[in-house]
């Protein structure tokens, strides 16, 4: 057995029942094989042994009362994952499906992501098993205060720095900045995706969906292709989605459904993202709305019938493993022939290996996504200097961070025998970076 494959199955052993995080392991460590047969002195330094275990794990209670007047608890983590490249990074998810697993396989996910923008940033993730879904104002506000009471001895802008995720928006960014500043008496950068009177960046709110446009546009560039009269289905009608159909249409593509967890909107007409925004963003309401106000759309109950419509190019911006096999196989036989994730890890093994057997063009999150992460860190560095940017100069910078990205995922893959898979390119990309780092800083 190979040495990548022993850690492998070692670190699958050391977390039972962590599946996502296995599915992760699995993907990345497979896929670095080349590189450690070329570099023996990563081997000799275990790189990999430490790469797979967080450096720090915390886990916490998290009570609150609702709005009946009852006790709730809650779990609370944050796993610091690596930092040989910089302070821990990444978002906070609140879904009542975050566990460790899914915890440690978003932060193992994100060390590389991270790496891959080329800005000083470590891995990490957070979260709680609180579901957002239906809660009052005044409910979100105090879970976000009693969560910050525990982290915050955890975090500060040259250790950790939070930002969101799924179910943590401005919002909540904003609620625990505000529980942060009471209880070290501190205005740092300790969060980003903070509202703009108060420190946040312009162009973070878009930044993740509009990325995944950016790199798309990229490698589709490079097979003599583009957006423009591309019929697009992209999932979800978060943050991510949102911004991915606005800078999809910008550049001529025909968004033809969205998703949320109750169901899909289909309109051959084409998506009125105005709509959308103003449900989603404004109202909180339910997408199956969306219905009432077009008529030329049709609601569909349940997320997977999605991947059914016939589109050329398919985004998945929902949460991980939306796209299964057979979801990869009914979008191949209705003429897709692009899949780029904005969601994390949105595709199970299996789906990638039948869309890149059938030379689809497939984006990983971990690279298709990173504009998010990307924008967090040029927020991070305008907290530092006390200043700010303008839309344009940060959505300038999104441009040439998607598109470095690319290059050197795509170069990556070349180098270590494996053209055409940025799959592997971008996990080779992203690592080598990581690995240099934590070999140069000794055991
Ligand atoms: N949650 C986002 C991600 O998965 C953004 C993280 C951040 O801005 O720190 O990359």
């Amino acid at each position: 057995m190979s040495y990548v494959q022993g850690v492998l199955e070692e670190a699958i052993k050391r977390n039972p029942n962590e599946v996502e995080f296995h599915q992760t392991l699995k993907e990345v460590l497979t896929s670095l094989e080349p590189v450690f047969s070329k570099r023996p002195q990563y081997v000799k330094t275990g790189i990999l042994e430490r790469l797979v275990e967080p450096e720090r794990q915390i886990i916490f209670r998290v009570p609150w009362v609702d709005d009946q007047g009852n006790l709730q608890v809650n779990r609370g983590f944050r796993v610091q994952f690596n930092s040989a490249i910089g302070p821990y990074k990444g978002g906070l998810r609140f879904h009542p499906s975050v566990n460790l697993g899914i915890m440690k396989f978003l932060g193992f996910e994100q060390i590389f992501k991270n790496s891959l923008t080329g800005l000083p940033i470590g891995g990490g993730k957070g979260g709680s098993d609180f579901d957002p879904k239906g809660k009052s104002e005044r409910e979100v506000m105090v879970f976000c205060q009693s969560f910050m009471n525990e982290i915050y001895r955890h975090i500060d802008a040259d250790t950790d720095v939070p930002a969101g995720d799924i179910g943590v928006g401005g919002r909540e960014v904003g609620y625990m900045f505000g529980q942060y500043k009471k209880l070290a008496n501190k205005f740092t950068g300790v969060l980003t995706g903070k509202g703009l009177t108060f420190g946040g960046s312009l162009t973070r709110t878009e930044a993740t969906g509009y990325g995944v446009i950016y790199f798309m546009d990229q490698a589709l560039k490079a097979q003599g292709k583009s957006f423009a009269g591309a019929t697009t289905v992209v999932s979800g009608s978060g943050n991510v989605a949102i911004y991915a159909v606005e800078k999809a249409q910008q550049l001529g593509a025909k968004v033809v459904a969205m998703s949320d967890s109750d169901g899909y909107i289909y309109d051959p007409k084409g998506i009125n993202i105005g709509t959308i925004k103003q449900l989603k963003e404004v109202e909180r309401k339910r997408i199956s709305e969306y219905a009432n106000i077009h008529p030329t759309a049709e609601f569909h109950e349940g997320c997977s019938g999605i991947w059914t419509i016939a589109c050329d190019i398919a985004l998945p911006c929902a949460t991980q493993n939306e796209v299964t096999e057979e979801a990869a196989r009914s979008l191949i036989a209705g003429g897709c022939y692009a899949v780029g994730e904005g969601s994390n890890m949105s595709s199970t093994l299996e789906a990638i290996e039948y869309i890149q057997s059938k030379n689809v063009l497939f984006a990983p999150s971990k690279a298709a996504n990173a504009g998010g992460v990307a924008v967090s860190a040029l927020e991070m560095s305008q907290n530092s200097m006390r200043y700010s940017w303008t839309f344009e100069e940060v959505d300038t910078k999104l441009q040439t961070i998607m598109a470095n990205i690319f290059k050197n995922s795509n170069e990556a893959a070349k180098e270590f025998g494996y053209e055409g898979n940025l799959v592997a390119g971008a996990n080779i990309a992203g690592f080598l970076k990581v690995a240099e780092a934590m070999l140069a800083q000794g055991i």
